[in-house]
């Protein structure tokens, strides 16, 4: 047997069960052992990582690279350099932001070609709008791990009504995958708008007032209940509130298929927040007030978050700044997937007594599991993907526009002051990242495909074991 390329030494490790002091050996792109405690392993190179925390790669499960058509928001090569920067080794990117969006099989090419160059490894959304039932097959053989559809309307994407959202159920269920929504109410938040700006409203706070809490959760029960009538899995992204949490977790007790995600942003940042940062903060669902961010707190601590993701999406500056005296004149959408991990363990683990095993469930192993790739992904275990981070926990850093590998080096959290900070960033055995250097080269990354139409229910058996 060949003596083994790398061995990661005593380090804390965390997997989304527990915590605890070892190492991780690596043979060419797989994990070969999790060793515990601090022995003697042979290994080409060996690093010690005493005091730095060592995670699976996270796996940031809804992320805009806007390509192809908008790749100069951000692109495949820039995004996937932040990824890597954040200690994100697998991302899955969104169907919309992109011109075409990705709904049938020709704009999947496209997208599939654009992605080609990704520095670490991929899986993609396909979409669901109003006229692209009979192409959700042709998507599904072409390789996507999940839907997404909008409850109300989006630059570019069709929204769906409930009609359409149940066809989509029904069709996406026999494929074994899944539907994710964007949960606000369509007539709710068009009328409060409409009110607001009829009434000369242009003020940062008018943007939130339009799109209420009221207006999240009548589309989170909406959809709930399409997916109880139909069997359907449903993942809610971005919830930025308890309440919707909350009707989240009720529908899973009585049985519903349903898989909750938030976002840094909602955890970090609130309502005041957006009013001293301006549009830069602007985002859908709306940032809520320091009580709500507190109360979703909860919720994460309570482990009623199967996903955190980033929601990364990006834009031009001069589209943010355009918002300045009328935030309804700016992009909605934050930039950030390279704060995640510093975001949650700033204020998660340090600050509010979150578990490591627990960030790493709800950034790597959940997503994973969504997706139905935790065989490679997300895990720390022998035969996974080498696929890791190393974190120095004590590193404190203000971040700096600089620090950012976006195409626009443009952040809500530029200025945040973070401790925990990524050292280096390995994906399938390759240090990709390390010390603010890209290292990796373009292309390193490869494409996960979903299961196609053959193996329809095993996925579903892994996430909803009854
Ligand atoms: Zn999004």
């Amino acid at each position: 047997m060949p003596v083994p390329d790398l061995y990661i030494r005593n380090a804390t490790l965390a997997t989304d069960e527990q915590t605890f002091v070892g190492g991780i050996v690596i043979a060419g792109e797989r994990i070969a052992e999790v060793v515990t405690g601090n022995p003697e392993r042979p290994a080409t190179q060996s690093i010690d990582a005493t005091g730095l925390l060592l995670l699976p790669g996270l796996v940031d499960a809804h992320v805009h690279f806007s390509e192809p058509g908008r790749g100069h928001w951000e692109g495949f090569e820039t995004g996937s350099q932040a990824a890597a920067a954040g200690g994100i080794t697998s991302f899955v990117e969104m169907p919309l932001n992109a011109h075409p969006p990705t709904t049938d099989a020709a704009s999947l090419a496209l997208k599939q070609a654009a992605a080609a160059v990704s520095h670490v490894d991929y899986a993609l959304w396909g979409g669901l709008v109003d006229d692209n039932l009979m192409h959700l097959a042709e998507l599904q053989r072409g390789g996507v791990v999940g839907y997404k559809a909008f409850m109300v309307t989006a630059t570019d994407f069709a929204r769906s009504d409930r009609r359409i959202l149940k066809a989509g159920m029904e069709q996406i269920a026999r494929f074994g995958s899944f539907l994710a929504v964007h949960a606000e109410d369509e007539a709710m938040t068009i009328e409060l708008t409409a009110a607001l700006r009829a009434s000369g409203r242009r003020d940062r706070l008018a943007w939130g007032e339009g799109r209420p809490i009221e207006a999240e959760l009548a589309a989170i029960d909406e959809a709930i209940a399409l997916a109880e009538a139909t069997g359907a899995r449903l993942h809610i992204v971005h919830v930025s509130c308890a309440a919707g949490i909350d009707r989240i977790s009720a529908a899973k007790a009585r049985g519903v298929k349903v898989t909750a995600e938030t976002c840094p942003h909602y955890l970090f940042f609130d309502v005041d927040d957006l009013v001293r940062l301006g549009p830069v903060a602007k985002c859908a669902p709306p940032l809520r007030s320091p009580d709500e961010r507190d109360m979703l707190w909860d919720r994460v601590l309570a482990g009623e978050i199967d996903v955190i993701a980033s929601d990364h999406s990006p834009c031009l500056w001069e589209e943010k700044t355009a918002g300045d005296d009328d935030i309804y004149a700016a992009w909605g959408g934050i930039s950030g997937l390279q704060s995640t991990l510093p975001v949650l363990l700033t204020e998660g683990v340090r600050r509010r007594g979150l578990k490591l095993s627990e960030l790493v469930r709800m950034t790597a192993t959940g997503p994973a599991r969504l997706f139905g790739f935790d065989d490679r992904k997300g895990r720390l275990l022998a035969g996974a993907d080498a696929d890791l981070v190393l974190v120095d926990p004590e590193a404190e850093f203000t971040l700096e526009a600089r620090d950012l590998f976006y195409r626009n080096p443009h952040s809500a959290y530029v200025g945040a002051h973070f401790v925990g900070s990524v050292q280096r960033t390995i994906s399938r055995g390759l240090t990709v990242y390390r010390e603010g250097r890209m290292i990796g080269p373009s292309g390193h990354g490869r494409r996960l495909d979903g299961a196609g139409l053959r193996d329809a229910a095993s996925s579903e058996e892994r996430l909803f074991r009854v």
